[in-house]
């Protein structure tokens, strides 16, 4: 008698940008990690293939010129085939794709399929920088795989569930509708992880607890979760509104916009890229790495001194905010880039507001670890934590549960 074959457990994450390809192996029996790596510079001169296998084996780059995403999913999985994690293993379960914009259709995590693939083509107009990315990422993957379910990501989708009051702009109704304009929100996958891995630092169930998540890396965004819902989040229509961020504004009053046509008589695109590139901590000192920023800062660098306090004040504000719109709050927790790394900005965002329960333990705050971990004192009523986010592993979590189990699709 033969064993039965054990059912596939490893599922591939892609995250395809404009002109890189990031991706991990990942095995959902337990969780782990078994390659991981980027490729960067697709289509342009000097592209880079950076591969590191995490079980046995050495990292290892290519360079020379990689033409476009197919060329460069063909690469990675070559590298993969290298190291016996081949796309063609039977044990490969599924490939997920982070997708970033997915309307209001996509609730869920979702099979791909062509009219999947239509309707995130449909959202091209909202979303113009990243769905085309994906959607070739997706297709080229497809080619490589025809065979294997492609489940789609959204980041968008963990936001679906904010109400009409947060999600609706104060703009005429029809207008809005017709260009589906409205409050979208995105780095989904990151909060939605993050709020449940504080509900489980907490030793509660993510029903029991109120978060205020604040996932600040290059990009940055603030949420609020009731009960493991998102009720309120600062992205908006697109990535653009809400904190400050490396290069890009957050909030500012639409009127700049037409100011700077009329007075400056710059065009949208010039406008798009100053708000998008030009902005945020790049636009008011020059910097958008929060490392270089502190160490201007020691130095005495005045501007460097304003960017951090327009980033910390914006900041403090969607804490306060955010605070009101879910009345009690359980935890407020700093994610990503700056979030986990930058102990002067937890510190400074949270100063002043032992009137709401919060408060940051000096020592506690100064300790570096890639764990989970509180950094309030034993008496502060809210719990402030620092949880690294995992979005790769949220992905592959849903990916494969959704493989599993396709009930739970929406
Ligand atoms: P992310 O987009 O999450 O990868 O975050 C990238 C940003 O995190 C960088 O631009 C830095 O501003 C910030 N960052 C990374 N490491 C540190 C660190 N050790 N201290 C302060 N900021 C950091």
């Amino acid at each position: 008698m033969t064993a039965p074959t054990p059912s596939p457990t490893r599922v591939l994450v892609l995250n395809s940008g404009s002109s890189s390809v990031k991706y991990q192996l990942l095995d959902m029996a337990d969780g782990s990690r078994l390659a991981v790596g980027l490729v960067e510079r697709i289509g342009e001169e000097g592209s880079r293939l950076v591969h590191t296998p995490l079980r046995g084996g050495e990292k290892r780059v290519r360079s020379g010129t990689v033409a476009d995403h197919a060329a460069a999913l063909k690469a990675v999985a070559e590298e993969l085939a290298a190291d016996g994690l081949g796309l063609d293993s039977p044990e490969l379960a599924a490939i997920g794709h982070r997708v970033v914009h997915g309307g209001l259709r996509f609730t869920a995590p979702t099979v791909i399929d062509e009219e999947v693939l239509a309707e995130i083509e449909r959202l091209v107009p909202v979303a113009p920088l990243h769905n085309p990315a994906n959607i070739v990422g997706i297709r080229t993957a497809m080619t490589l795989r025809p065979d294997l379910p492609q489940v789609a990501v959204f980041d968008t989708a963990f936001h679906t569930t904010m109400p009409e009051a947060a999600a609706r702009y104060a703009i005429d109704v029809d207008t809005a509708d017709a260009y589906r304009i409205r409050r979208y929100g995105f780095h989904g996958t990151s909060h939605a992880y993050v709020s449940r891995e504080t509900a489980r630092l907490l030793g509660k169930a993510p029903e029991e607890v109120n978060v205020i998540v604040l996932h600040l890396g290059n990009g940055a965004s603030a949420s609020a979760v009731a009960g493991g819902r998102c009720v309120d989040t600062s992205m908006g229509l697109t990535p653009l509104e809400g904190l400050v961020m490396g290069t890009r504004s957050g909030d500012v009053d639409p009127a700049v916009t037409f100011h700077l046509m009329r007075v400056a008589g710059m065009t949208a695109d010039e406008i798009d890229t100053l708000l998008n590139k030009r902005s945020g901590l790049v636009g008011l000192c020059g910097d958008n790495d929060m490392r270089e920023i502190r160490r201007r800062i020691d130095e005495g660098d005045q501007r460097a001194a304003l960017a951090f306090d327009v980033y910390v004040h914006r900041l403090k504000k969607y804490i306060g905010a955010y605070y009101a719109v879910l009345g009690r709050v359980d935890a407020v927790a700093f994610t990503a880039g700056v979030g986990e790394n930058a102990a002067p900005v937890r510190e400074a965002a949270i100063a002043g507001l032992e009137e709401l329960g919060l408060a940051v333990d000096a020592d506690l705050n100064a300790v570096r670890s890639d764990e989970a971990r509180i950094i309030s004192p034993e008496y502060a009523r809210v719990a402030v934590a620092v949880v690294p986010t995992d979005e790769e592993l949220e992905i592959a979590r849903q990916t494969f549960a959704l493989v599993h189990d396709p009930a739970q699709e929406k």
